[in-house]
């Protein structure tokens, strides 16, 4: 491990870990962040990410019980499986049964999801959004449109509208705002002040989830793709003059949220966006 100063951190007996299971994970940004966060601390801890199959999910929770894991981050398959084996869940994690995020309480495991409070930090820290009284669209209803979509309610947004090409999926996920959630359209695009893209479309710089001649001047638009970092919509976007916001700040807060449940300090987000960053400009 190498730290902030450059000089190398051997691995010890003492080393803590932290992890990460999924599958495919070798792709993965977390060890990259989670230690960049370690050396600026001056932890002496490391992060690695383990492929574990679908199905087993159990096992992998049952390793981290017995090696003594300090910290672990779920991703794709696991986040709904995780979120029937921990001992415990949060709010969020059980009105999602999602799980991204195991913290240790002794022999107990609980079980936190970061992602939507990940995204408002990164509102307020990136962009200095206040979703408090705002009108708010999210495309998608998937497991990150879900979570986006409960944290902007929590916030204090005025409304959440949520569009997907499946509807019934964007009724289940606007029911999760309460009565501030409501199915809406492309035709709601126009009126809103932030509008997130929580679809999958914009990976590889392909596609952009909606006409942008409804995005201006005023409104806010997010895209949690950050593969690329500025994807179509973001250009399009800008281009209109939006004001933009990439997804690599909500992988970042989510990641710091984790961190600071895990350790107990505050998450050095500075270090770790730069980590993100470098490795998403190196190709990665
Ligand atoms: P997911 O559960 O698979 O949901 C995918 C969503 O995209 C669904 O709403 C789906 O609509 C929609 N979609 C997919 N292809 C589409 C198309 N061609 N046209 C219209 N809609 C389409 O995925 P997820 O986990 O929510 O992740 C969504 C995106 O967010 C991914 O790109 C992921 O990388 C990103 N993400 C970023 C962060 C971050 O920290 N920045 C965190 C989590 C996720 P249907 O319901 O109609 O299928």
């Amino acid at each position: 491990m190498t730290s902030r100063s450059g000089e190398t951190r051997p691995l010890s007996g003492e080393t803590r870990l932290a992890a990460v299971i999924g599958d495919p994970i070798r792709h993965s940004l977390s060890p990259t962040i989670f230690n960049a966060a370690f050396a600026e601390l001056g932890l002496d801890w490391a992060y690695l990410a383990f492929e574990v199959a679908e199905g087993d999910t159990a096992a992998a929770l049952d390793a981290a019980r017995v090696l003594g894991v300090e910290g672990l981050s779920v991703t794709m398959p696991h986040k709904t499986a995780t979120a029937h084996l921990v001992d415990e869940l949060t709010d969020a994690a059980r009105t999602l049964d999602a799980v991204n995020c195991v913290v240790r309480d002794g022999q107990r495991l609980v079980g936190h999801n970061t992602d939507g409070a990940g995204f408002v930090a990164s509102l307020a820290d990136d962009a200095g959004f206040d979703p408090a009284g705002r009108s708010c669209l999210v495309l998608g209803a998937g497991g990150a449109a879900r979570a986006v979509v409960l944290a902007l309610a929590g916030a204090g947004a005025a409304e959440v509208v949520v569009v997907n090409r499946t509807a019934e999926r964007a009724a289940a996920t606007a029911a999760l705002a309460g009565p501030l959630g409501r199915v809406g359209s492309a035709a709601d695009v126009s009126a809103a002040a932030l509008v997130v893209n929580a679809t999958s479309v914009g990976m590889g710089g392909q596609g952009c989830p909606l006409d942008p001649d409804g995005l201006g001047p005023g409104q806010l638009v997010a895209d949690l793709v950050y593969h690329p970092v500025s994807t179509p919509l973001l250009q399009a976007a800008a281009a209109r003059g939006a004001g933009v916001l990439d997804g690599v700040g909500m992988l970042v807060h989510q990641g710091a949220v984790a961190l600071e449940l895990w350790t107990g300090r505050t998450a050095p987000v500075a270090a770790m966006s730069a980590a993100a960053r470098a490795a998403l400009a190196s190709g990665r």
